[in-house]
Parts: C-alpha cells; structure tokens; sequence
C-alpha cells in the first residue's frame, strides 16, 4: 500500500517540502506519497490523533506547531526534547516518535562547505526558535566557543542557561557585538531580519567582517539578504538558507526511509521553487 507523508502547519500552502520529497520518493523507487495539510492551533490535536489513525508513516511539523506536538506525541528524541521542538515525527510500530532535524540540519550544512566545527568560535545573531536548534546541536558537535548576540538580552540568557552540552558562551550587546566581529571565524544571523518585504534592513552593522569568516544568514526568501550581501563585499565566505532547508529535509527523509538522499539534486528543486 502507498505509504503517507506529510506536512502540518499554518500557513502552509507554500511549503516547499512536498516538491522536494515527492521527487526523492521518485527517485528512490518509494511507493509514497507527501502532502501538506493546513492545521490550525486548535485543531493540531485532532490532526496528529487523525494522522496516527490513517497510519501516516511520517511527517513534518511547521509554525505554529514545533512546540505544541511535543506533549501529542508517543517518544521524543532527547536533542528535540532538550530544543524543546519537533519537526520531523515518524511512526514507528504505531508509536509517534519527535525529532529534530532543523538544528542537526544546519550543522551538517555547515559542515559541507567544509567547515569542521571543531577549535571554531562562533557568533550566533537571534535567539529565537531556529537559534535555539542551531546553538544546541553546535554545542553537541563540539564546538569551542558561541557568542549569543539578541535584541532582548534575557531570551539569549536563557537560551544559553538552559542547554544541556557544554560550550563556552558569552551573550553580548549590539556594540560589542559589531566591535568583535573579526574574532569569530563562524557568523549565524538567525533573525528574520532581512526577509522579505524588509529586504534593506541589517540586524548590526557589517564592517568589521573579515575575509578569514563564514558567514551564514538562515533566511532563503531572499537567495541573499543585504547582510549576506554585504559580507560577501568583505570578502566572506557566504551560506544561505537554502542549505538549512535542504539538510533538514535529508534527515528527516533518512529518519524515514533509511537514505541519505541526494542533496544537491534537492537543493535544484528548492532553488526552482524560489525562482532563484
Ligand atoms: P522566532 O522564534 O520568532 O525568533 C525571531 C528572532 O528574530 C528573535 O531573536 C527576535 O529577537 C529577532 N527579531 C525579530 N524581529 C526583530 C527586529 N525587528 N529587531 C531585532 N530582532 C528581531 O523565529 P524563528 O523561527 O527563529 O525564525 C527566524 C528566521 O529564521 C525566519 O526568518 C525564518 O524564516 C528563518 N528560518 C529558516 C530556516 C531554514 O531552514 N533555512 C528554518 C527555520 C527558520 P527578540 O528575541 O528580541 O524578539
């Protein structure tokens, strides 16, 4: 029988996520199918019991969604449950098992552009969700050092309080921040500043970014945000969001089916997406 994945959140008439993994199940000779199915808060514990019932085999959770599933669900992995968000749900033997990919996928994002994390000191711009999941599974791959720079001081206070691997970490304020640039060799704006409509607008000043840095912005809508773009001016080594979105995908896809899928050929299918 034809196995079922999907897709919950609102909004999500423009995930991208159907597309991509459709076309991996094709590729992989996988008789299944993916579809997006627009949940409302209130309606998200009817969804998940509904889903469990039909015998998903899978699925994908967006906003406003990543938080509230966990209570829903049979089994959460512990790096999700410490996050304290699930995107990517399995079913295995009828139980509903939480994990995320979102942090993980980053990382191994990173790491293709041939960053070994390892002696690396990193500044993280945002504390917010996305944050939350980069910083966590950084610290879990063993970098040395990450310094949290937010609008509101205490939402990065307590992101750096309450993860549960150790790494050194300062949170810092706008002026140090823009001041010390040159000393990481890692920046992660993770903000939604820059996104479209508010394409013109930089979370701190960039000119004390050097060539010797990567820069990565997590935002994809656009391809380059003004403060890619003007790192990129600086000479740095730029990543956008797509990465992100492509490497959570593949290991939610491996969580699913036992394969690491072809990135690159998914990456295309994403880039077709955004018309980029
Ligand atoms: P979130 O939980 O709402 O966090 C938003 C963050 O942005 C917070 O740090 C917030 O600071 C900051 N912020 C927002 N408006 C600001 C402003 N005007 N001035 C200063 N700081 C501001 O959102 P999220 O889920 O982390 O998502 C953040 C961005 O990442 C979005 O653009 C989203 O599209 C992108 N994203 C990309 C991927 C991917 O796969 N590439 C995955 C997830 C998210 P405060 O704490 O001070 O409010």
């Amino acid at each position: 029988m034809k196995k079922l994945f999907g897709v919950i959140g609102d909004p999500i008439a423009h995930s991208m996520s159907p597309a991509m993994h459709n076309d991996l199940f094709d590729l992989y000779g996988i008789d299944a199918v993916y579809l997006p199915f627009h949940v409302s808060k209130g309606n998200l514990e009817k969804a998940v019991k509904g889903l469990k019932a039909l015998g998903v085999s899978g699925f994908n959770v967006t906003i406003p969604h990543k938080t509230d599933i966990i209570s829903l669900l049979d089994k959460v992995d512990p790096l999700a449950r410490a996050i304290g968000a699930v995107n990517t749900v399995k079913n295995e033997n009828g139980l509903l098992v939480g994990y995320n990919t979102d942090g993980p996928g980053f990382v191994k994002g990173l790491e293709y552009m041939a960053a070994d994390l390892g002696s690396r000191s990193a500044l993280i711009i945002g504390a917010g969700g996305a944050s939350r999941g980069i910083y966590f599974s950084m610290a879990q791959a063993g970098i040395e050092r990450i310094d949290l720079y937010n609008r509101t001081p205490e939402k990065a206070e307590e992101l750096v309080n309450s993860c549960p691997f150790k790494v050194e970490s300062n949170v810092i304020g706008r002026e140090a921040a823009e001041k010390s640039l040159a000393e990481y060799q890692l920046i992660i704006q993770t903000t939604s500043i820059g996104m479209v409509p508010d394409t013109e607008s930089l979370p701190l000043s960039p000119e004390n970014i050097t060539r010797n840095t990567i820069v990565s912005d997590i935002i994809y809508n656009p391809l380059q945000t003004k403060f890619l773009k003007e790192a990129a001016r600086m000479g740095a080594a730029v990543q956008n969001g797509v990465g992100m979105f492509v490497f959570q995908g593949a290991l939610a896809f491996e969580i699913w089916t036992g394969i690491f899928p072809d990135v690159n050929r998914m990456e295309m299918n994403v880039l077709r997406n955004l018309g980029g």
